[in-house]
């Protein structure tokens, strides 16, 4: 069983004629990296734990009566009767690309607790996947530290490290990246993600330089040209480096991209592929998910990644 720790929340985007009706009208979709990792690994064959907080409203009951349409099952989903689910806004900036500003302080979200995850249902996993937008808020930052410091020896971490500087009040992310990485496996980044907290250069360069902060393996995407990923000998896979240049698709739509991406690296490894077919297979589960509409919706199941990988 594998354990999966942080947001859902609903993205408001704007409607699509026939999604709500009017082309100014905004509807919502299931969200956040960490419940589309969920679902990517549910679909792809085995749901993990999914240790996650909702409001109790409406956006709550529509996250929690969606991950239950997905499998993924209900253990560690938590309401909260006193916070609101967290939210995206979904925009578009000047180049076209989709721009999320996120809901988050205050919510259900960002009051995960330290000890929240206990100590039982760790040693029942053998996998735990952790997002970072979490870690620019307390005491979320705190809970997300403190279960990563009580993961068994044996259990592989792995880590999206998705944050921006200034998200959270007061929230250093370099500092905090240097505090999370020596506890993690394998790092699976955009180099947008990691640039913003001081990390520099190219696809290798980037992942020896998160490599050198402490994590055992890292990954970065590179969008149509696929990923790079350097594994260290520590590595639960061993040392290993590995370039895979990405399915060419008929790419509709590349949001969540990444998160499909990291699904399938998280199934691959975790079945225990080595580590150059585990970038392979996570860039052919990646390549099927630009082929639809949205993020979550576009996650594929098993088949149709084996369909990709065959040719
Ligand atoms: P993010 O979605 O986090 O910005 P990327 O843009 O690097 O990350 O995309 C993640 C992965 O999605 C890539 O490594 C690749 O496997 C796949 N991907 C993204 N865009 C395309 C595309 N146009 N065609 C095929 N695969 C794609």
């Amino acid at each position: 069983m594998r354990l999966v720790v942080g947001e859902a929340i609903v993205d408001l985007h704007p409607a699509e004629t026939g999604d709500a009706g009017s082309a100014d009208a905004y509807a919502r979709r299931a969200g956040g990296a960490p419940a589309n990792v969920a679902v990517g690994l549910s679909r792809l064959g085995d749901a993990p734990l999914f240790r996650t907080r909702l409001g109790e409203d409406g956006f709550g009951d529509f996250l929690a009566a969606t991950l239950a349409d997905e499998g993924v099952p209900a253990d560690l989903v938590e309401r909260d009767p006193d916070a609101p689910t967290g939210l995206a806004v979904v925009g578009r900036d000047a180049g076209g690309d989709r721009s999320f500003s996120l809901y988050l302080d205050g919510t259900a979200s960002v009051g995960l607790r330290p000890g929240s995850v206990d100590d039982a249902t760790l040693a029942g996993v053998d996998w735990v996947h952790i997002g970072g937008v979490l870690l620019a808020f307390e005491p979320a930052r705190s809970a997300t530290i403190d279960l990563l410091e009580r993961v068994p020896d044996g259990t592989s971490v792995s880590f999206d490290p998705n944050a921006r500087p200034g998200l959270g009040r007061g929230f250093d992310y370099g500092a905090t990246l240097e505090r999370v990485l020596p506890l993690v496996d394998v790092v699976v980044a955009s180099g947008e993600d990691v640039r913003p907290a001081g990390f520099a250069g190219d696809p290798p360069e980037l992942a020896r330089s998160l490599v050198a902060a402490g994590a055992h393996t890292a990954v970065l995407t590179r969008g149509a040209a696929g990923a790079y990923g350097f594994a260290t000998d520590d590595a639960p896979w061993g040392g290993a480096e590995a370039d895979h240049g990405g399915f060419p698709v008929d790419a509709v739509d590349t949001t969540g991209a990444g998160d499909a991406f990291t699904a399938g690296a998280v199934t691959a490894l975790s079945e225990g592929r080595p580590f150059a077919d585990a970038l392979a297979y996570a860039n052919a589960v990646a390549a099927a998910s630009t082929t639809a509409e949205g993020a979550m919706t576009a996650l594929p199941d098993r088949e149709a990644v084996e369909g990709l990988l065959a040719g």
